[in-house]
This record gives structure tokens, C-alpha cells and sequence, in this order.
């Protein structure tokens, strides 16, 4: 279910739990700012999650209210999740859904990366 990106922000959630290693992820980067692991629903042949460490629920919170450091580490960490994924020549996708009409489902800010195949365009349906 779509959440409402505007609540506070609940440390119960999925992503929460996996920063926090009460989960296990198929991790494929961390630093100081990001984890990145591999979605456990893959919508194409690469389909990577790279999350801040901070507690925010979407970009809109995140774009408001995180440190420049924040910003520019979680930024930083998704272009490096994509080279080190090799996706930058064949190129690829970034989506960051944010609440209920973006279809956000877990309320914690994720960038989801696409690639390994032509996306084409952008939305469908
Ligand atoms: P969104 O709709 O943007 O909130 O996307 C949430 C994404 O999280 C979906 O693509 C799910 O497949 C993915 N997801 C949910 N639980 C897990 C999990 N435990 N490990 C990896 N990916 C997950």
C-alpha cells in the first residue's frame, strides 16, 4: 500500500529494520551515508535500492531538511552504485517515488536504479 509521505517518520519500517540488520539485503554498496542492495522484486535485469542512512521518509523530507553532507554523500553514493554496476555506458534509470500518487511504499527515502536492458519510456499505464 501506497504511504503518505507526509508522516513522521517510523523507525518500524522495512529499510529501518535492514540499516539496522535486524533483515538481511543483497548489499552491493555501503559508505557513510548510503546502503545500496538489490530489490527483492527486480523490475528489470539490474534493479538496485540505494538509501540514505539518516531517517527520512521520502525525497520531499530529505530535500527540506538534511545537512549538505547528507546530500551530497547519498547523492554521490547512487552515481557511484551505478559505475560500479556498470550501467553508466549503456545507460540507465533513477526513480525515486514519493507518496501515495508516486506509489511509495516504504517510508524511507530510496532511489531505485534500472538497467541492464532498454527501459524505453518513461511511464507507463
Ligand atoms: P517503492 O514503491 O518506491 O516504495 O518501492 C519499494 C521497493 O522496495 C519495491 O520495489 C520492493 O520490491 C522493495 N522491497 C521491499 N522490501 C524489500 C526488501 N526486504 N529487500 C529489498 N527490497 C525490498
Amino acid at each position: 500500500m501506497a504511504v503518505d509521505a507526509t508522516l513522521p517518520y517510523d523507525p518500524g519500517n522495512i529499510f529501518a529494520k535492514i540499516l539496522r540488520g535486524e533483515i538481511p539485503c543483497n548489499r552491493v554498496y555501503e559508505d557513510e551515508h548510503a546502503l545500496a542492495f538489490h530489490d527483492i522484486a527486480p523490475q528489470a535485469p539490474v534493479h538496485v535500492l540505494v538509501i540514505p542512512k539518516g531517517q527520512w521518509v521520502s525525497w520531499d523530507d530529505f530535500s527540506a531538511g538534511a545537512s549538505e553532507a547528507e546530500i551530497a554523500g547519498f547523492v554521490r553514493a547512487v552515481g557511484t552504485v551505478a559505475r560500479q554496476l556498470g550501467l553508466v555506458e549503456p545507460g540507465y534509470r533513477l526513480l525515486a517515488n514519493v507518496g501515495a500518487s508516486g506509489g511509495q511504499e516504504v517510508p524511507h527515502l530510496h532511489v531505485h536504479l534500472f538497467g541492464g536492458k532498454p527501459l524505453g519510456r518513461m511511464i507507463a499505464g
